[in-house]
């Protein structure tokens, strides 16, 4: 029998990443340098902005009911302010009814707690958020806490981390709800991968984590203590980004063919919007990548704008 040419073989061989083909520096590419297909938060979140005004406009027609948004900004943090306005745009966008309080930075911790309890007994109001940072003189986490779980959309009540932790339903946290929603819709198969997160943030990188492990994947979650954060890397079919530290993932921490999600935004010189991965290097490595900006960012308000959907969807149960 004729030996098979050895080129031949490895066209045959399975893909790594789901991505459907080979990538650069993967020996299936035959010499030649690959581009990664980009995953598009922009595109994924336009479409599912489109699906929530459907549900919306059907939860208006069928029961008469409007999800609301309450909204909390204490100071006058430009990011935060930003931040507000887009997610009251989005909202409005799907016909979610929202309601923003913006107070002085001033403004006391039992003044806030008064506002979140308002806004629990409130009826048109389905989903609240309290837009962090708070102020030094606010404790945070007793603010987080005080929101009624059912209506805690940003998924960072303990109740919901805990619910996440043993499959149950719950709010996931906008973020990696929106990392999960970007893989799937961009079909990668997790069942029986490596994935390696790094960064162990409480809204990003243990969620994410919990998450990938709940689809099966076997994950490692990598930070600033990991001793050998190149190997953990360079082992990740998929591989999420969440650290907050400018292009430090290089081009030879990707495992050939794998998929890339970066969180990270980083301003640098210039003004320049970049992530925590080295983009235009992960590439010629990686077969799929999210940019940024226009990645995993404008997924996070979709999800905010899911989970108030839901939450509205869940009074009808
Ligand atoms: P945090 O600062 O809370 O966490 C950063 C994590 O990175 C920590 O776990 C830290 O480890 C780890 N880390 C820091 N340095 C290193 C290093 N040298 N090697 C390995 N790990 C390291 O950040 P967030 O999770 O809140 O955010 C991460 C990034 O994502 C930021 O750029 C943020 O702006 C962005 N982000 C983007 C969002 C979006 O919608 N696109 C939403 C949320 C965040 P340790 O725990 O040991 O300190």
């Amino acid at each position: 029998m004729r030996r098979m040419p050895l080129f031949v073989l490895f066209l045959l061989l399975p893909l790594s990443s789901g991505q459907g083909r080979p990538a650069a520096g993967d020996p299936r590419d035959g010499g030649q340098t690959m581009t990664a297909k980009i995953i598009s938060g922009k595109e994924v979140s336009a479409s599912i902005r489109q699906e929530l005004a459907e549900r919306v406009a059907e939860l208006k027609e069928k029961h008469g009911l409007v999800p609301g948004l309450g909204v909390i900004l204490v100071g006058d943090d430009p990011a935060s302010h930003s931040y507000v306005k887009g997610k009251e745009k989005a909202a409005g966008q799907v016909g979610i009814y929202s309601e923003v309080l913006r107070v002085p930075a001033s403004t006391t911790e039992a003044e806030v707690l008064k506002m979140v309890e308002d806004f629990n007994k409130n009826p048109k109001i389905h989903g609240i958020l309290v837009q962090l940072p708070l102020p030094d003189h606010i404790d945070e986490n007793k603010v987080i806490f005080a929101i009624d779980p059912k209506k805690d959309v940003d998924g960072f009540h303990p109740v919901n981390i805990g619910r996440l932790h043993i499959g149950e339903e719950c709010f996931i946290p906008c973020t990696p709800n929106g990392i999960m929603e970007l893989l799937d819709r961009t079909g990668v198969e997790l069942k029986g991968k490596n994935a390696t997160v790094v960064g162990r943030s409480n809204i990003v990188g243990k969620p994410v984590a919990m998450l990938l492990l709940s689809r099966h994947a076997t994950v490692t979650i990598c930070h600033s203590r990991t001793t050998d954060l190149a190997g953990e890397c360079r082992r990740a079919d998929v591989l999420v980004a969440a650290v907050g530290r400018p292009r430090m993932i290089t081009a030879d921490m990707i495992k050939p063919g794998a998929v890339v999600i970066d969180v990270g935004v980083n301003r640098i010189e210039g003004g320049k919007l970049v992530g925590d991965v080295d983009f235009d290097a992960a590439l010629e490595v990686a077969s799929a990548i999210t940019p940024v900006p226009g990645g995993v960012g404008p997924m996070t308000i979709t999800m905010l704008m899911k989970n108030t959907v839901l939450a509205a969807e869940r009074t009808l149960a």
